[in-house]
């Protein structure tokens, strides 16, 4: 599962700050994700929640936002916001583009005491 390997990541991400930080409990997380990853959100939720069981993070609020896509259209040229790979060109209604962002996922905030 996609989301897993994610969570793992997130809870080593986690940790490591708390520790280079020293924290001694993480009250709360953000996330933000690509539209374009595939990431389904509440499952990446889940699967971080069950990653930080056992550690210092184990009650950390989580929050995952969305962060919209962008695209590059091959015919035009132009560079536009997507919430899926699914849609035309913004500019010149075509199909057919490289994805510039929204692959990936990032932890934009870790708090804790
Ligand atoms: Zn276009």
């Amino acid at each position: 599962m996609h989301e897993w390997s994610l969570a793992e990541r997130v809870r080593c991400i986690v940790l490591e700050e708390a520790s280079g930080n020293a924290l001694s409990s993480i009250r709360k997380v953000t996330l933000e994700v690509g539209a374009l990853s595939c990431v389904e959100p509440g499952v990446l939720q889940f699967a971080i929640e069950k990653n930080l069981e056992d550690s210092i993070a184990a009650d950390a609020d989580i929050r995952i936002r969305t962060r919209m896509g962008k695209l590059k259209c091959y015919h035009c040229g132009k560079v536009f916001e997507a919430e899926d790979m699914y849609q035309a060109c913004a500019y010149c209604n075509q199909y057919g583009f490289t994805i510039i962002d929204g692959k990936d996922m990032l932890v934009t905030g870790i708090e804790g005491v």
